[in-house]
This record gives C-alpha cells, sequence and structure tokens, in this order.
C-alpha cells in the first residue's frame, strides 16, 4: 500500500511512502501519522492512497507509526483544510495544524497522573493525636488507608475538599507519597460541569419562534446544503430556536456545531445551553470548546468527537474544526461577530468557514443576530441564503426607550469637557435611590485619554509607533498600547513647555472617577482588558454584580455580550461617536451594532429599560436607527453607500499588508509590486494603493498596505499568491495577505 502524506513541516508537498502491512489496517485519507523527512521523524497527514502512474516505487521509504487508530481529519476536514489553505493564501500544513489541537497533534493520548497513596501506616495513638491536631489530615489520611491501591490526586483533592497544603503536610512526614502514573486518559473534567447548573424548563414558543422552527426544520429534513439568516431582535428567543433545532439534529443521530463569541462563553450561558442539551439528550454530552481549556480537557473533548460518543460541541471560532460526526447543523451565533475572524495566519472567518464546511456537508447553517452582517443580509437579498425573523421580544417586552444627547450642547452649558451629561448622571442617580442597576459602556480601550496642549495642539504619540499615548491616572504614566512603551506623564508641553495641558478623550478610570464624583455612595466597578487579566476576575465581577452587590458597573464592550441581568434598567454609552471615526469603512455599521447590542441589555427583567446615548452628532444615521432598532431602514441606507462605492458586501476585499524598518524601500517596492499586480490581472482586479495603513508605525515598524477589489476572491487568490511568492521582495520587508479583513487599522 502507498499513500500521499502531508508533512506538517513548514512546506507545502505531498509526499509519498510505503504502509507497512502491520499498519495498513488502521491507515486512512486524513490518518496522522508520523514519517520520515530527512532523516527526522515528522508529523503528516496522509491526503491520498494510492501513487500516482510511473511513479517510481523503489526508494520509497516507510511510515513509521500511525499516531491514532482512526483519521484525526475526515475527508471532509481535509477538502476544508485545501479550500482553506488556497483562500486565505496560506500554507496547508498551517492550516491543518489549527485544526488538529496540539494534545491530539502530539499524539500523546497518554498522561501522566499523579497518584497519592499511603507510605506508612499510623499507630492508632498517632491517628488519635492527628485527629485532634489537624482533622483535615486525619480525614485524608483514613480516606487513603482504606484503598487497596494509590488515588489520583487531583480527584483525592477535589472530592475530599481538602488542599494542597495538607497534603504536603502529610508528604513531608513520609506519611504519604506520590507516584505518576500512565494512563489512557482522565476522565472528562470540564470547569464548567459544577458551575451554576441552571434547570430551566423550555419556555412554550411564541409564534415568531415556533414558525422559525418549521422553517429551518423542513431545511433539516430536505438534507440539502442550506445558510438561514436568523434576524430576531434582541432577547427576542433566538437561543429556543437554536435548541429547538439542535434537537431535531440529535433525534435523527446527527452531530452540531454550535459557535459562540468568546467573550459569549460565560458559564452563565454554557450552563444554560448544557442543561438545555443534556435534557433533550441525556445519554449524549455535550462538548465545551474555548481558549482557556488545558490541553489534557481539550484532547478529552476532541476524542469523545471523534469516537462519536458526544455529538454536540459548544465553542468558540476554532470548535468549527470539531471533529463531528454526520454534521447536519452548524450554529453561528452573534454572527456579525469581528471575533470571529482569526487575526493571526490562518486569517480564516469562523462564520464563512462554517457555511463552507456546512456546504461540503450538505448541512444546514444557521446564522443568528440582532444586527446580521450586512454581508450576511445582502446574501439574503440575492436569495443564497434564506431569512428567519423575529421582530417581537419574549412576551412582547418593548424595546428600551433610546435618549439621545447631544454633547455638544452639555458641553457649551458646563464650558468645557464633561463626560457625564446631566441627563445621564440624573438617571443613575434615580436608579441608586430605587436600587436598580446601571452599566455604563465605553467604546475601546485604545482610544482612550491622550495628551493634548491647549497652548501649541502638542499631541503627545510613542516614539515607536504612529498612535497617541494614554494616560494613565493610577500611576501618572503615558504608555502605548501597541508596543508598552511606557514613560512618566509630563507636567508641561514637550514642545512648547506650556503647563496648560489636558487629557482629552475618556478612558474607562477617567470614567469612573466621573461616577464617583455624581453618585459618592454607590459600589461602582471597572471592568476593560487593563483589569481583566484573569478570567476569575471577570467571573468574580459578573457573579458580584448579578448578586446586586454593585451598583454601577464601567466597562469596554466586554459585558455586554450573552450577560442577562434582569436588575439593569439604566444602560449608558458615553461616547457613542468613537467608532464612527476610525477609518473603516465599517464604521457606521460598526457603531449601529454597538448601539443596538448595547440597548438590548436595558430592562430585560419585567422592568422597563432605558438607555442613554451621548454623541456629539446626534444626526448621525447610525445613531438615528438605532433609536427605533430600525435594522432594515440602517442596512438599506448602507448598503446604498457600499454599491456606490462598489465596497463589500458588492465586491470582496482583499488587503496585502508590507512591513518593514524602511519607509522608502517599502514605498519602492510596494509600488513595484502594484504595477505587476496591474500587468497580471488587468480589470479582474482594480487597486487601491500603495499607501501607508491608518496606524503607519508599530514597533519602529513601517506598515503600508494595497487593497484588492474582487468579485471573487477563490478566482484570483491562488494567482495572485503564486506572483507573490514569484517576487524579489527584499529580507527586511515581511507581507501578509489578508482575504475579507475585519481589521483595517
Ligand atoms: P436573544 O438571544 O434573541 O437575545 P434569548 O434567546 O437570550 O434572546 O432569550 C431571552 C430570554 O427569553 C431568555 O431568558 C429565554 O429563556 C426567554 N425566552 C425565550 N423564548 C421564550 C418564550 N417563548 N417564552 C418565554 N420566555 C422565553
Ligand atoms: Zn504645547
Ligand atoms: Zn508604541
Amino acid at each position: 500500500m502507498i499513500v500521499g502524506v502531508h508533512p506538517l513541516a513548514g512546506f507545502d508537498k505531498l509526499l509519498h511512502y510505503r504502509v507497512p502491512a502491520n499498519l495498513a489496517a488502521t491507515v486512512a485519507v486524513g490518518s496522522l501519522v508520523r514519517i520520515p523527512v530527512l532523516r527526522t521523524l515528522r508529523l503528516g497527514i496522509v491526503g491520498e492512497i494510492g501513487a500516482p502512474k510511473d511513479f517510481p516505487l523503489e526508494r520509497l521509504k516507510s511510515v513509521a507509526q500511525v499516531v491514532h487508530p482512526f483519521p484525526a481529519l475526515t475527508e471532509e476536514l481535509l477538502r476544508l483544510a485545501r479550500w482553506m489553505a488556497n483562500y486565505y493564501a496560506c500554507s496547508l500544513d498551517g492550516v491543518i495544524e489549527t485544526m488538529i489541537p496540539g494534545a491530539v497533534r502530539s499524539g500523546a493520548g497518554l498522561k501522566m497522573q499523579k497518584m497519592l497513596g499511603v507510605t506508612r501506616r499510623l499507630e492508632a495513638a498517632e491517628l488519635e493525636t492527628l485527629q485532634r491536631r489537624a482533622p483535615q489530615q486525619a480525614r485524608l489520611y483514613a480516606f487513603l488507608a482504606q484503598q487497596f491501591k494509590p488515588q489520583s490526586k487531583a480527584l483525592v483533592l477535589s472530592r475530599l475538599g481538602v488542599s494542597a497544603a495538607t497534603v504536603a503536610a502529610l508528604e513531608k512526614r513520609g506519611i504519604l507519597g506520590e507516584t505518576a502514573l500512565r494512563v489512557e486518559r482522565e476522565a472528562y473534567r470540564d470547569d464548567f460541569s459544577a458551575e451554576e447548573r441552571v434547570a430551566s424548563a423550555p419556555p412554550k414558543l411564541n409564534e415568531e419562534q415556533a414558525a422559525a422552527v418549521t422553517q429551518v426544520g423542513s431545511r433539516l429534513a430536505a438534507q440539502r446544503f442550506n445558510v438561514t439568516l436568523l434576524h430576531g431582535v434582541t432577547g427576542s428567543g433566538k437561543t429556543e430556536v437554536y435548541l429547538h433545532a439542535i434537537d431535531t439534529v440529535l433525534q435523527a443521530g446527527g452531530g452540531v456545531i454550535f459557535l459562540v463569541p468568546e467573550v459569549a462563553l460565560t458559564p452563565q450561558t454554557v450552563a444554560r445551553l448544557r442543561s438545555r442539551l443534556e435534557a433533550i439528550a441525556p445519554d449524549h454530552k455535550c462538548v465545551v470548546w474555548h481558549s482557556h481549556l488545558s490541553e489534557g480537557e481539550r484532547l478529552d473533548g476532541w476524542l469523545a468527537l471523534a469516537k462519536g460518543e458526544a455529538r454536540v460541541v459548544v465553542g468558540a471560532r476554532s470548535a468549527v474544526f470539531a471533529p463531528v460526526q454526520n454534521l447536519r447543523l452548524i450554529v453561528v451565533d452573534e454572527e456579525h461577530e469581528p471575533a470571529y475572524k482569526q487575526d493571526e495566519t490562518p486569517r480564516y472567518h469562523g462564520r464563512d468557514v462554517a457555511v463552507y464546511r456546512a456546504k461540503l456537508n450538505a448541512a444546514v447553517c444557521l446564522l443568528g443576530s440582532a444586527t446580521p452582517s450586512l454581508e450576511s443580509y445582502a446574501n439574503t437579498r440575492a436569495g443564497r441564503y434564506d431569512l428567519a425573523e423575529l421582530r417581537q421580544r419574549v412576551d412582547a417586552r418593548r424595546l428600551p426607550h433610546i435618549d439621545v444627547v447631544d454633547m455638544r450642547i452639555e458641553v457649551a452649558r458646563s464650558r468645557g469637557l464633561t463626560t457625564l451629561s446631566r441627563k445621564l448622571a440624573d438617571a443613575m442617580r434615580d436608579r441608586l435611590e430605587k436600587k436598580e442597576q446601571t452599566i455604563l459602556f465605553i467604546n475601546r480601550r485604545g482610544y482612550s485619554s491622550s495628551m493634548l496642549c491647549t497652548e501649541c495642539g502638542h499631541v503627545e504619540d510613542c516614539a515607536h509607533c504612529s498612535i497617541a499615548m494614554t494616560y494613565h491616572r493610577t500611576d501618572e504614566t503615558l504608555r502605548c498600547h501597541l508596543c508598552g512603551e511606557q514613560r512618566p506623564a509630563p507636567l508641561t508641553c514637550p514642545k512648547c513647555r506650556s503647563p496648560k495641558i489636558r487629557w482629552r478623550g475618556l478612558g474607562t478610570q477617567r470614567v469612573e472617577e466621573a461616577v464617583r464624583r455624581v453618585l459618592p455612595r454607590a459600589r461602582i466597578e471597572r471592568m476593560d482588558t487593563d483589569t481583566m487579566g484573569k478570567k476569575n476576575r471577570f467571573r468574580e465581577i459578573l457573579s458580584q454584580f448579578r448578586a446586586g452587590r454593585i451598583d454601577v458597573l464601567v466597562g469596554t464592550q466586554m459585558i455586554g455580550k450573552g450577560l442577562d441581568f434582569p436588575n439593569v434598567t439604566l444602560v449608558g454609552l458615553v461616547d457613542a461617536d468613537i467608532s464612527m471615526h476610525i477609518p473603516d469603512f465599517r464604521a457606521n455599521e460598526r457603531t449601529f451594532q454597538l448601539l443596538v447590542q448595547v440597548a438590548g441589555r436595558a430592562g430585560r427583567g419585567d422592568r422597563a429599560g432605558e438607555v442613554v446615548v451621548q454623541t456629539f452628532t446626534p444626526q448621525a444615521e447610525a445613531i438615528q436607527f438605532s433609536r427605533h432598532a430600525d435594522y432594515a431602514g440602517f442596512a438599506e441606507s448602507e448598503l446604498k453607500l457600499r454599491h456606490d462605492f462598489k465596497y463589500p458586501p458588492y465586491r470582496h476585499l482583499i488587503q496585502h499588508r508590507f512591513r518593514g524598518p524602511n519607509v522608502e524601500k517599502l514605498k519602492f517596492f510596494s509600488e513595484q509590486w502594484a504595477r505587476r499586480v496591474e500587468e497580471a490581472f488587468g480589470a479582474r482586479i482594480e487597486l487601491r494603493g500603495p499607501s501607508p495603513a491608518p496606524i503607519e508605525k508599530i514597533k519602529d515598524e513601517y506598515r503600508w498596505q494595497i487593497w484588492y477589489f474582487t468579485a471573487s476572491v477563490s478566482k484570483v487568490i491562488g494567482e495572485l499568491d503564486r506572483l507573490r511568492r514569484e517576487f524579489p521582495w527584499p529580507d527586511e520587508i515581511t507581507q501578509v495577505l489578508d482575504s475579507d479583513p475585519v481589521s483595517l487599522m
């Protein structure tokens, strides 16, 4: 038997090997194998069985080992990998490495587990003393003394609830000892199982939900490829529709992938989903997939799916590659979320890969959002996707009232910069009295306080990057959020020596301070990427907030997703404009999405909610349409603009970025290259650039770019990529192609 193998070794090639007779039974397309490459053993994926005609067979080497006795990639995933390598202009082995978790690739399968056992038995008197002096130690000893053999340390610790210190104390006295044992794998563990299990009885569907369920159900029954966009206003009960579709698939023996943005993977959402899923199919566990998993947990989940022991996976972006058997349905919740796009190679978009994977499986892809991306919405209008709509909130609760505050008037009134308008401050005071809660949203961190000299207009930029430095009040420093550069905040203007320095813009810290001034007695917490280094802190604040021990929560968008706080009756958006002024053709779309999603956070309980939006441009369309959550109106007007400028979704965009230390060289080579592309492609590609990227310099490296507009990425990208490899780039220039880019900074 001869096989063609893709080595995971940094080059794109199919190499052929002989399969020894004793391994032949376990080798199939998609098998993970070890093969000799240049005198070392490398991992590879079997890409085909057999060899081309007239292939010289004499000097073939042999496959050394088969890592798992079943394929690590199904043929379908291998086809998906090939499509991705082409579409995102990256190497096939890079894609395969992204698809198969490291723990699976290393083929460990076996793990060392720490075992704990009794090494010295205690006399009755000794035990008695121990019971008096250190009851925990005595309990641990008594438990282990009853066992025949050493027990898993982790299991003992969690079962008995004793601490590692207790173990250490006994070990120090030679009473207990640790050994390591190779086990096939640890029992399936995950950190969500014990937490906040909410047993919720399924609610009775309302008419709109029932209609959507029927619509998706008939698509599932047809067993053909279909994409349905579920557009439902915030709080319309989209999750129930997903769950019913999942139920249908599981009853019929199929498998499901459920994608959510990483930030939405809070214990609360996961617990709710899982308890419902397990109620639907009690004999099937649901695998949870996210970036905080340990290698062991990842391996366990992956194996459970690959062996068909589990048929549902809930996870962030990379769960789209889960080895789910008989895949019938992929749900993409909050499909408009930019977080679905990976910002390193391979730069894939989780939603788009989901659609393509559904296509390969003749499965249904269900995209859901209150504010669909214009790409998906345009696809429904062109008839490529189906549309299902939920226009009502469940129980016909009304959408919250949105107040738009014109900050130009506020600033004029207060004769200077204001953080909180009178309207917002009054509303917060009112909530505090009623013991209701407030969330204040701020746009993103990177746009917080910068230094402005009111005398000469100087803004202090980072010396290595072309962005303004951010002022941090806690330690009186200026910091660059791109490269980490840090220095003491100046007392006078570095340029003109004037002491008239102002700190412009709004950071979360600054808003927090403003809230303290307005509500001195309120309990306030801040949540942003600065304070949220650890996931536990994140959970802690959320659970305190839920328990009502925090009155006002100040944070960036990250608090927005997937969280349900019935006692929140006021939501303030402090700086609605900022996302509109970034140089991104999706700026309006992002602003509209932010406003509608933020508004959806208010009044989810039985109380009506109120939303206060502060802006310097109250007349902007994104703001006006969001006041009535008028998605159709917004989409209509924004699509018209996109159409006029022939921007996505009317054409695809490929972004080509060039980086290098010397700006002249960068400019020269990108111009030469642009000419080369024009020659080769003619009218098939429309070029824009070369020009500096919006942030022209990061960490002393210059960044330039070219945009290519094209009707079809897959028709041009392969050729573009080949051309780029042949082009004589100097070593100091690195470049990246990004198909359908999401981040344009
Ligand atoms: P969405 O994702 O559309 O914003 P969710 O799916 O989170 O909304 O549902 C919002 C809330 O409404 C949840 O607490 C959910 O349990 C509840 N819910 C959903 N459908 C119904 C229904 N038919 N009747 C009553 N409550 C429902
Ligand atoms: Zn100055
Ligand atoms: Zn910098």
